[in-house]
């Protein structure tokens, strides 16, 4: 087997990248897949060496081969100029928050956004002086008029991971651009295989790895995929506030992405199955999954993404909390738990309106958000339906 340069790498299909990036198995003695590094010290030969820092590794948090091979491989696929990895997804959205914003810089956040990076910008980033503006999810362009001498970042989440509204990323990424704004995204949903982040304008790319990456619910991880643009600041603030994630989570990361692509498209076709099943349904007045024609993102979808995953919502028509309960209680087959990405299924009822500030979110019913596995779909449907059953006898 010859060995594969970054060249060859870059001209593969997507599929292909996912199974031969950062991996050399002529360096290694044959073995298909890198070896994990533990290691903090880094023994040079000579005090020369030493100081004049001459090997390619110096000191583990810096990097090690098992993390290089990740990020040349996340590189690849995400068609980046770098990857850096972060010990979870939320350390990623606050890292390359941080990596892009200073005291007295305004933010654009997105009123879709995941629970914790809102919290982190109200928290977090209030305390050093940046002020968090929310904005409307489905604003697409005229996020223009909410910017401001000082808004150094519009941060989006598309869809949203509760709510699922899609947003016009190519027009947000125009807006801020022509301002002088980075542009960030959390592409957790649809994974660079379903959402080409950087050839739609984003700059900084975040995926909690947690979900599909490590797809087995077995490990936390972030990553964060720079364009040209945004990476020598990113490289720089990961490296100076020590960032690092663990080897044995990075070889979890590595060893779920060499099957992402094919766990990915059951999880679209089993969710998509699922999705029609329930808006069939007459106790669901609405599924909320982009890829349904009926869905308001719809058209966006179909214009920007390759690809849905497993992961959607329901509103049920009025009832109360004690149905709702019987529904979710009585599952075999869908956990109740929260994250999403791994291979079996997950429910959770949820509530976005206490959170919304820029848009309102009035479902009109109680909301349940789903997570498909890799079960068999008749398997699901048969549990769903004994919960939905269960859900209409106590409503
Ligand atoms: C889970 C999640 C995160 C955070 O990832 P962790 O690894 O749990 O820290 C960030 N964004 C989205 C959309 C998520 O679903």
């Amino acid at each position: 087997m010859k060995k594969i340069t970054k060249t060859d790498l870059a001209a593969f299909g997507e599929n292909t990248r996912l199974v031969v990036g950062g991996r050399d198995p002529a360096a290694q003695h044959g073995f298909v897949n890198p070896p994990v590094y533990h290691g903090s010290t880094v023994l040079a030969p000579t005090v020369k060496d030493l100081i004049g820092r001459t090997q390619k590794y110096v000191y583990g948090r810096r990097g090690t081969p098992t993390s290089e091979a990740l990020e040349e491989a996340l590189a690849a696929v995400e068609g980046a100029a770098g990857v850096v990895l972060c010990p979870s997804g939320l350390s990623a959205v606050t890292t390359a928050l941080l990596s892009c914003l200073s005291a007295g810089d305004h933010l654009l956040m997105t009123d879709s956004a995941y629970g914790p990076t809102r919290h982190a910008c109200d928290a977090v980033l209030g305390r050093f002086g940046i002020e968090t503006t929310y904005y409307d999810p489905r604003i697409g362009g005229d996020i223009a008029g909410l910017m401001r001498p000082n808004t150094r970042a519009v941060y989006l989440e598309s869809p949203g991971s509760l709510t699922f509204e899609v947003q016009d990323v190519p027009a947000i990424a125009a807006a801020a651009h022509a301002r002088g704004a980075t542009v960030l995204l959390d592409n957790t949903w649809a994974t660079p295989l379903f959402f080409k982040a950087h050839a739609h304008g984003v700059d900084l790319a975040i995926q909690a790895g947690t979900k599909y990456i490590v797809g087995h619910s077995d490990a936390m991880f972030g990553t964060i995929s720079a364009a040209a643009s945004a990476w020598p600041r990113l490289k720089a603030f990961h490296g100076d506030t020590g960032l690092c994630a663990g080897p044995d989570d990075i070889y979890l990361a590595m060893r779920g992405l060499r099957s992402m692509g094919v766990r990915l498209r059951q999880h679209q076709e089993s969710g998509l199955a699922v999705a029609r099943w329930l808006a069939a349904r007459s106790e669901v007045q609405r599924v909320l999954h982009p890829a349904l024609p009926g869905d308001p993102g719809h058209a966006l979808w179909q214009r920007d993404f390759t690809g849905a995953s497993g992961l959607f919502a329901l509103v049920l028509t009025p009832a109360p909390e004690a149905a709702v309960e019987a529904f979710l209680d009585g599952l075999k087959l869908f956990g109740l738990g929260y994250s999403w990405g791994g291979f079996e299924s997950l429910a959770i009822p949820f509530d976005a309106s206490p959170y919304r500030t820029a848009s309102a979110w009035n479902p009109g019913g109680p909301c349940v958000r789903l997570h498909i596995g890799l079960e068999d779909v008749a398997d699901l449907i048969r549990d769903l339906e004994e919960g939905l059953e269960r859900f209409r006898r106590a409503s």
